[in-house]
């Protein structure tokens, strides 16, 4: 059995760190993701809190340099299929689904892009935006190689039109191509694989589905994103005109006992970055967060919160929404809510635009995968870690967690836990005794 070989669940920022980490130490290290390009929710980030630095400049360079390791294989569009044995020899098989596509031939020139007739909502636009069925996920993936969708291709729906296989010079495309299973032993397991947003429709008190002017925040993200589905312009849905005033409610489905008790962790400070960088945005827009409690405990974050107050005015408003509904036909939100503390009371409020900041919640696949390594999750879903002292072990030995994937966790956390994992797994894989 080859010993030094690792399999990274997820490759997000806490997957792909993980994965350097492992692969400069000497492992050999394969990267499972199940979406075509690796870079997770932080692919979308406009800019990350507290500096505002931009997201993608600090994820792209560690994408291409896990791409490029010599010891990092990447399964793009691919998941675990199975898990037997155990620690220090797991037999994993992991599926390669078919992406009609032959990588080794495919440029990215996006000939075929350009000719494809078929449009479906963008999931990396969160539905703001149409990509074709043949598609490259967002400019900076990786790899870049684009993938058909086979749910909405015509040709592999009602085998009618072929347009992208006769523009393919490279000769690409591959309409034949099924699934292939990759076997292969690991000595350990990481799980990386992040969370998933709640679907807020699930609440209609808050309006999202209602009301065309209420998006969710990873929505605003791609507006506020220069190579978003506005070109960066902060425009309201309804009418594509720059909002006067716009609102976030905090906690949309969490700390609430009827959806999920937990603190998304996130929302406070990333409500916060969304709002200075509308303000940057748009100097006129009066904003408002509603919001419970603030939790802004991180390095820097009060001041963050304080610089949000003072130099852009933000009005941080205690409260809890009771309903948001249509204010004038189309477009604009009426915004009803009490206000907390000694003088609350319920108010009124027209906006133009409302951010909702749904729970983040742990991933769809978390029973499935748990089920399948033999580990257990926690009350919340996501992967319950032993004690206090061994923050990226699981219940099961040789399988490690880090970022999302073990509760709410900003990406800071997320790359210093992915850090972790690569030492506990170096502790393992050594044969030295863990404590
Ligand atoms: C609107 C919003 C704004 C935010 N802004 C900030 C910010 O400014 N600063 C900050 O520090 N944090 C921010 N965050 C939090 C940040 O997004 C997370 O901390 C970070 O993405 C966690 O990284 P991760 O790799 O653990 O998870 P993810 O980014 O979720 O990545 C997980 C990866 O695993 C893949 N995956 C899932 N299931 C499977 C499976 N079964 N098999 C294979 N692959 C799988 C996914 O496709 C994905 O690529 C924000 C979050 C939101 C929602």
């Amino acid at each position: 059995m080859d010993k030094n070989r690792v399999v990274v669940i997820g490759g997000g920022i806490a997957g792909i760190q993980a994965s350097l980490d492992l692969a400069d130490r000497g492992y050999e290290v394969h990267v499972v993701e199940k979406s075509p390009s690796i870079g997770g929710h932080m692919a979308q980030l406009d800019k990350t809190f507290p500096t505002n630095d931009c997201s993608l400049c600090i994820l792209s360079p560690k994408m291409i340099s896990c791409a490029d390791h010599d010891n990092v294989v990447l399964h793009t569009y691919s998941e675990l299929d199975s898990v037997d044995g155990a620690y220090p020899d797991f037999k994993v098989r992991i599926r390669e689904k078919a992406r009609f596509i032959n990588t080794d031939r495919c440029t990215a020139c996006g000939d075929c892009i350009a000719k494809c007739p078929v449009k479906v909502p963008s999931e990396f636009e969160e539905g703001l935006s149409k990509r074709k069925a043949i598609y490259l996920p967002f400019p900076q993936a990786v790899p870049r190689k684009v993938t058909i969708d086979k749910d909405h291709c015509r040709m592999l729906t009602k085998e009618k039109c072929g347009v992208c296989k006769k523009i393919c010079q490279a000769g690409a495309i591959d309409y034949e191509q099924e699934d292939r299973i990759v076997e292969l032993s690991a000595s350990a397991v990481v799980v990386a694989n992040g969370f998933d947003l709640m679907d807020a429709t699930s609440m209609p008190q808050f309006g999202l589905g209602i009301c065309k002017d209420v998006i969710t925040s990873i929505q605003f993200e791609r507006i506020l994103s220069a190579s978003g589905p506005t070109n960066g312009h902060l425009q309201r849905p309804s009418d594509a005109t720059e909002p006067r005033n716009l609102g976030f409610v905090q906690c949309v489905g969490s700390r609430d006992a009827k959806t999920h008790n937990y603190c998304s962790s996130v929302c406070c400070m990333y409500a916060t970055k969304e709002s200075i960088l509308a303000r940057e945005h748009a100097p006129d827009v009066d904003i408002a967060i509603f919001y419970m409690d603030m939790r802004a405990t991180g390095k820097g974050f009060q001041e963050f919160v304080s610089r949000a107050k003072e130099t852009y005015g933000v009005r941080y408003i205690r409260s809890r929404p009771a309903k948001i509904q249509p204010a004038n036909g189309d477009s604009g939100v009426l915004m009803s809510y009490e206000t907390r503390g000694l003088d609350g009371e319920s108010k009124t409020e027209e906006f133009d635009m409302m951010v909702l900041c749904p729970a983040l919640l742990p991933s769809g696949d978390n029973a499935r995968l748990a089920e399948m390594l033999g580990v257990e999750l926690d009350d919340d879903g996501f992967f319950r870690t032993p004690d206090l002292i061994h923050p990226v072990d699981t219940t099961g030995r040789g399988i490690l967690v880090c970022g999302f994937a073990s509760g709410p966790i900003d990406i800071p956390d997320s790359v210093s836990q992915a850090s972790a994992v690569a030492a506990r797994a170096a502790e393992l894989i050594e044969g030295g005794e863990l404590r």
